[in-house]
């Protein structure tokens, strides 16, 4: 006979209208207008108040395109730490920033002007680029606030603001004034057309063709000196050039150090030194015919010897150089300091002059020092272009053309006008890391010596960040500060035309700064140079008066890098903490960006607040590695592996990009791709899903009348409860050390181990059975509270959207804020007030156990079909009988754990419990277990905390042979008829009692 199902409809079922489907696509956008509506980041500022500050500084994103995966990890994990740090009880604001100068900004503007921005006025080519980064600060925006980033979106600092603009210049004063700034040589790219230097990236590759040629250096120092065999010889190399023009420059030879050299004598019975390796191809291309090898040995023995040069009244240097290659030309490597990236720095270690005698426009000017007769060489005055054949001729008529051709090779032209370019050392702006500085004791060091202590005072996470930015620090060049651009900061200085040295003025300096701030960096453009100067200012040098305003800009991570005085020092929102955290008052300072700005920002922020306040600005940096695909490559258009956190906010929900975010270590390398994305989706449904389950349980409950005390709760929801304090105090740990992936295991394994398949499951009998208002039914619903309101607080930073929908739902409490973002974390003994470890332990190392002992037992029963339920099942207890009295307070929390119908403790002598044991543990051995002993048996069982002997037990399961209740499906010896519902136990029955439902008669 089936149950009247009427009956079933006395069950209290979950209930509530939180829904099991996310639509996050559609729901995230209007949690995202509710937030903006409460005000919600401002309100978070207003409940801080107070509070200890906890800084986050915003590495600026560059504003010239939408986000990608990166900048989604970047603010994602940003959004953690401010989110969990408010939480944690800090006041912790978020001014997020835009880099918006530079180079990839004008490039783009460029293009879309063409020959137009020729003919334009400064001014309204910087607005273009002006207008082009707020397009893209505008779009990021909207992009970060769409994956549920807090910050003070409506007001981000950028450094193209105007206000941002002074200070960039203020601290470029602050570094003139306190001399760590100086007028050097470096070689650049050059375009003699445009006039321009050239950045890396605006330098492309084609063929062009060149004059091949071989040229004679005679040595002039003892050739004995190299080796024995030359003594008395007439020695000479070989160089190998496709630019001839460089050769008035040519200031040395360079010989690889390792290489083997030879000294072949021709016929004519001159020597000529060349690399082993390209003895025969030079034979060849020179037509040098019978040779003989008069010598062999390392190009280390070159080092210093001189050679003359081929027509100039120069001594030629002969030094040495890791880059020389035998693959082509003689294995002599001609040098010009002037025209080369290689040859400048070989210059450097040797200290020759990379003073260039190429103009703007690639005219050759001889030098004076080196041309001695009154009629200047032919190629005076001409373009590089046109020197070539005329040098060349130059090189034969002197005899020392050895060999030439022409080559077609590929080579660097210039991406706007594509003519090919050249490299020319040009002056520019540098800052010296061996500038003497003072260390806060008032001792002397370097530049570069401080701020590897500064280093050193900072935490690096992951630690290997130290060494690798204090390398960086150790070894670098000066610092070139300048730029032949014009989307930037101008070095906004006066430089006098006769001496070429700045005017040095700190109130000119101050006035200046005024001036950016009320009108931006367009007014070094617009304002005229007298009405900047003093009538009567001259150069303090040489007391000139010819002054001139200078042209170039500061490289764009002098902006960024200043962002620690443009921002965390003047923005009214975060100056005061600042000056705290610079005081070293406890404030934390936190910078968390990619690895690679060990080498940008963290390393220019470093420089600039050491420089000009003897200090580092951050106390922590944390850096994050790359996001790959799942088989570790680099994402790319080509590869078409690119997974765009726009797109999968729009398709599956800002939360799943955040739920990503959480899952990966972000030190190490991230896979990311749809498949994986799809995979935080399954999961973010299945937490979803029991959250849902928490909320339905919670109906009806009132926290302020019905909530259970916790002395009172039954003994399972007290071990959850204690789990949930263990829980909630790793989780805070790892908030506080940025283990987001840890968070996101432990609340994944929580959720689907502990609350879904056990705790949930387990409760069902309780929570659908008894009458609602009924003791054990409220504690269960205290814990299922307790646990939903610490749990939705400990996932708020990471599920934002999700959490804040939950906390609607949670059950009314006086006082509570609107937002889960308003609310603290909970702390561990609000959850449980005392240590949970015993608890702990009992259910961990007892209870638990023995639970899986029933269960394997149940499984056995349901595979020989015997029987269906767990609940057809009852279980007998065995404990020793001298241990009577201990087991007994559990058995109950026990036959609930296993979902049996009934439970018993039966006291039977030791020894009958080892024996039982050690029988099934001979069958567990032949089934290829691994245990060998009883001690191991037990071990497995019940380790005493209280270091008393072992306990051992063991547990019976039997098929239930009463009756089964029609209303909670347990078998019973005490169902009976109520009313017209059959069979039902009495503790149903006298729940429907206590529930008001009288029995009902048939003819109701
Ligand atoms: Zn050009
Ligand atoms: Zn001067
Ligand atoms: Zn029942």
């Amino acid at each position: 006979m089936s149950p009247a199902p009427e009956l079933k409809a006395t069950l209290t079922l979950p209930q509530t209208a939180f829904a099991m489907k996310a639509n996050l696509p559609q729901n995230e956008p209007l949690r995202l207008a509710r937030w903006t509506e409460l005000r919600l980041y401002e309100e978070m500022r207003k409940a801080g108040r107070g509070r200890r500050v906890y800084l986050l500084h915003d590495g600026p994103p560059y504003a010239n395109g939408p986000i990608h995966l990166g900048h989604a990890l970047n603010k994602g994990l940003k959004d953690f730490v401010v989110k969990s740090k408010t939480m944690a009880g800090f006041d912790a604001p978020y001014v997020p920033g835009y880099d918006c100068h530079g180079l990839p900004i004008e490039i783009k503007v460029d293009e879309k002007l063409g020959h137009k921005k020729l003919s334009m006025p400064v001014p309204e080519v910087l607005e273009a680029c002006r207008a082009y980064a707020q397009k893209y600060v505008d779009l990021q925006t909207e992009q970060f606030e769409r994956i549920g980033c807090f910050g003070r979106w409506q007001k981000p600092y950028k450094t193209m603001a105007r206000d941002y603009e002074a200070h960039i210049l203020e601290a470029f004063y602050g570094f003139l004034e306190k001399g760590f700034v100086y007028r050097g040589l470096k070689p650049v790219y050059w375009c003699i057309h445009d006039r321009t230097a050239l950045a890396e990236a605006e330098v492309e590759y084609a063929n062009h063709t060149s004059p091949s040629i071989y040229v004679r250096y005679r040595l002039t120092s003892d050739p004995a000196a190299i080796a024995p065999a030359l003594a008395g010889r007439q020695v000479s190399t070989i160089i190998w050039t496709t630019t001839p023009w460089t050769l008035p420059a040519s200031l040395a030879v360079a010989f690889h150090p390792d290489f083997d050299y030879v000294a072949l004598q021709v016929e004519s019975g001159e020597v000529y030194i060349v690399a082993a390796a390209l003895a025969e191809q030079v034979v060849i291309a020179c037509k040098l015919g019978p040779s003989k090898e008069l010598a062999r040995f390392k190009g280390a023995v070159l080092d210093r010897v001189t050679f003359q040069h081929p027509f100039l009244e120069r001594s030629i240097l002969g030094v040495l150089a890791t880059y020389v290659t035998a693959d082509t030309g003689t294995g002599a490597v001609h040098t010009a300091p002037s025209h080369g990236a290689d040859d400048f720095y070989t210059g450097q270690r040797y200290g020759l002059d990379p003073t260039s005698r190429v103009d703007a426009g690639g005219h050759i000017h001889v030098d004076p020092d080196s041309w001695h007769s009154a009629q200047p060489p032919a190629y005076d005055g001409l373009t590089v272009w046109k020197a070539n054949p005329v040098i060349v001729a130059m090189l034969e008529e002197r005899g020392a053309l050895m060999g030439g051709s022409q080559l077609e090779h590929s080579y660097p032209h210039c991406w706007r006008c594509h003519h090919p370019i050249i490299f020319r050392a040009t002056e520019q702006w540098f800052i010296s890391l061996e500038t003497q500085v003072k260390r806060t004791d008032g001792s002397e060091t370097t530049f570069r010596q401080l701020s590897i202590e500064e280093i050193d005072k900072v935490v690096w996470d992951p630690a290997w960040g130290k060494e690798r930015i204090t390398n960086m620090i150790a070894t670098r060049p000066d610092w070139c500060i300048s730029r032949q651009r014009i989307w930037g900061v101008p070095i906004a200085v006066f430089m006098c035309e006769d001496c070429n040295l700045p005017i040095i003025d700190a109130a000119l300096n101050a006035k200046i700064v005024g001036l950016f701030e009320r009108e931006g960096a367009e007014a070094w453009h617009t304002t005229p140079l007298e009405s900047l100067l003093p009538a009567d200012t001259k150069c303090a040098h040489c007391g000139g008066k010819g002054l001139r305003k200078e042209t170039d800009i500061l490289d764009v991570w002098f902006d960024s890098g200043v962002s620690w005085l443009a921002v965390c020092e003047s923005d009214p929102d975060l100056s005061q903490a600042y000056a705290l955290f610079q005081k070293g008052k406890g404030t934390e300072c936190l910078y968390l960006e990619g690895g690679d700005q060990h080498r940008g920002w963290f390393h220019s922020s470093l420089l600039t607040s050491v420089a000009l306040r003897g200090r580092a600005p951050y106390s922590h940096v944390a850096t994050a590695g790359w996001t790959l695909d799942e088989q570790g490559r680099a994402m790319s258009k080509s590869l078409g592996n690119g997974v765009d956190p726009v797109d999968i906010a729009n398709r599956m929900g800002g939360e799943i990009v955040r739920l990503w975010v959480a899952s990966v270590d972000f030190r190490e390398d991230m896979a990311a791709s749809e498949n994986l994305m799809q995979r935080c989706a399954e999961l973010y449904k299945k937490l979803r899903n029991t959250f849902r389950f928490l909320l339905g349980n919670l109906h009806g409950f009132d926290p302020e009348r019905d909530r259970v005390a916790e002395s009172e709760l039954l003994p399972l929801d007290r071990y959850m409860l204690a789990r949930t304090r263990e829980l909630a105090e790793k989780i805070l740990a790892w908030y506080e050390a940025f283990e987001f992936h840890r968070v996101y295991q432990a609340v994944n394994e929580f959720a689907i181990v502990d609350l879904s398949s056990f705790y949930l499951d387990v409760l069902k009998d309780r929570m659908y059975t008894f009458a609602p208002t009924s003791q054990a039914r409220r504690s269960a619903q205290t814990v299922l509270w307790q646990i939903t309101e610490a749990l939705v607080r400990l996932v708020a930073p990471i599920l934002t959207f999700t959490a804040d929908e939950i906390w609607e739902y949670l059950p009314a409490v006086e006082g509570r804020p609107i937002s889960v973002h308003l609310a603290l974390f909970p702390k561990p003994e609000e959850i449980y007030s005392k240590d949970p470890t015993e608890e702990l332990l009992k259910w961990q190392q007892l209870l638990l156990p023995v639970r899986n002992r029933v269960l394997q037992k149940i499984e056995a029963l349901r595979k020989e079909k015997r029987v269906g339920k767990s609940l057809e099942c009852n279980l007998k207890w065995l404990i020793p009988d001298h241990r009577k009295g201990v087991y007994e307070t559990y058995l109950a929390a026990l036959a609930e754990a296993a979902i049996v119908s009934k439970a018993e403790i039966v006291y039977v002598p030791q020894k009958d419990i080892e024996d039982r044991l050690l029988a099934a543990q001979t069958i567990d051995t032949e089934k290829g277990a691994t245990q060998t002993s009883l001690a191991g048996v037990i071990e497995e069982q019940f380790v005493s905390q209280t270091a008393a002997p072992l306990d051992v037990s063991d547990v019976e399961v039997s098929v239930a042979t009463s009756t089964k209740c029609n209303r909670c499906w347990r078998y019973t010896d005490d169902t009976a008829n109520y009313g017209i519902w059959q069979n039902v136990c009495e503790r149903c029955r006298s729940a429907l009692t206590e529930m008001g439902i009288a029995s009902p008669e048939a003819n109701q």
